[in-house]
């Protein structure tokens, strides 16, 4: 757990201050409009918020960690259980005064002393390959870890994030999917794990906003790729790019029709952060690029983007593997400030790709 002792600074009281402040919204009640939120917004100048990054040593979570460092946060606490995520990935930031990692399975409660202001449950491994090597601690990630990351929110007071997936779509009948198609999930298959337990996870995120009114709030990411994934991952787009750079046959799973629409890491971190903002709503909200392309492709663009020789293998599609998938992103569009995402698949392998060379090279 972490030590009770951790550095306070003069910003991290004025931001203690304002947070309990804010969370006492009766004491403002009889206050006209203008006024309560001309409060508001002073105290956002004064915002020097403190955040828990959980799987935060991930793919993702070490850029939002950057993220959140860069915007000024006074204390960054990331939490992982090294399980995907990798100590290399946030190795950089080791060295901040206002940033601490600790190796933790987020299974098991995890008490926090003093203030905290936003929650960020990012862990459960993404990767097909990863998440049914285990697949009780997958779903115990999804549903124990967001009931003891719930009870942390509500103790504190804090807004907390949930990173569920598209994947609760399951085997999409309707392209592209938006939010308010239910799915069209395997309850019982090798997926399910992954599925069921983010589909569990939103229910208590539901649940706990209802009963408890916890400050929630839910993104449903599509295939997102970037700098930073493991080698050994297992996802689409790292596996072809690894497999182009070290000459290897790439695989392809069945005929290679089956679609996605992959996004740019940098994009997610953005949306991630206006979701966080003030009055964004607690419903689910896709989060991804609707660019769609095959995987067969997908595989081409790799190969001539990285010049590689590499033959293509076809291998038995796995089980309940989607077949089509799209984000429907209307209403992230909307409710995110016009977000959208910004940079196009040719630019993101590229910078994918120069990542994975200077990886692999660096290891011979
Ligand atoms: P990742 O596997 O790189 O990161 C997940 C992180 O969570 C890892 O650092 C892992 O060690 C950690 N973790 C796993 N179980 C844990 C536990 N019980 N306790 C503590 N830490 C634990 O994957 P990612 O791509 O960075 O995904 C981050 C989140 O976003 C995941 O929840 C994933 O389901 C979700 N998501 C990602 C994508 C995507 O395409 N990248 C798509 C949909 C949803
Ligand atoms: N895939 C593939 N070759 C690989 C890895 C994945 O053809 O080496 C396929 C996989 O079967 C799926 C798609 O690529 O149809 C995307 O897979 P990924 O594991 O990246 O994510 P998913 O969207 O299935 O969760």
């Amino acid at each position: 757990p972490r030590p009770s002792t951790m550095k306070r600074s003069w910003r991290s009281f004025i931001s203690m201050q304002r947070f309990q402040v804010m969370r006492r919204g009766s004491m403002f009640s009889g206050l006209p409009c203008w006024m309560l939120l001309s409060i508001m917004a002073a105290s956002r100048l004064l915002a020097v918020p403190m955040a828990l990054v959980v799987g935060g040593a991930g793919f993702v979570g070490s850029h939002l960690c950057r993220r959140l460092l860069q915007s000024g946060y006074e204390e960054v606490i990331c939490v992982d259980n090294l399980q995907t995520g990798r100590i290399a990935n946030v190795a950089d930031l080791l060295g901040s005064p206002h940033f601490s990692f600790f190796e933790h399975d987020i299974v098991n409660e995890w008490p926090v002393s003093g203030a905290l202001h936003e929650i960020y449950h990012l862990a459960c491994p993404a990767s097909p390959v990863q998440y049914q090597k285990s697949p009780i601690h997958t779903f115990k990630t999804s549903v124990l870890g967001s009931i003891h990351l719930l009870e942390l929110a509500k103790e504190k007071g804090a807004r907390i994030l949930f990173t569920s997936t598209s994947e609760v779509y399951g085997d999409a009948q309707v392209s592209p999917q938006n939010e308010s198609y239910w799915g069209n999930v395997n309850p019982f298959g090798v997926r399910s794990c992954y599925d069921e337990g983010k589909r569990g996870a939103e229910t208590l995120f539901h649940d706990y906003h209802e009963e408890y009114g916890v400050d929630t709030r839910i993104i449903r990411i599509f295939n997102t790729y970037g700098p930073r994934m493991s080698a050994e991952d297992g996802r689409v787009v790292s596996n072809f790019i690894v497999q182009a750079l070290r000459g290897e046959p790439l695989t392809i799973h069945g005929d290679g029709t089956q679609t996605r629409s992959f996004q740019y890491v940098s994009d997610l971190i953005e949306a991630i952060v206006r979701t966080m903002q003030d009055g964004v709503p607690h419903c689910p909200i896709n989060i991804g690029n609707p660019y769609e392309i095959s995987v067969n492709d997908l595989a081409e663009r790799v190969l001539h983007m990285t010049g590689s020789r590499s033959s293509i293998v076809y291998k038995p599609l796995p089980q309940d593997d989607p077949c089509r998938r799209r984000p429907d992103i209307t209403l992230a569009a909307s409710v995110l400030g016009g977000w959208k995402p910004v940079v196009g698949l040719d630019e993101g392998l590229s910078q994918t790709i120069a990542y994975f060379r200077h990886l692999i090279n660096k290891a011979v």
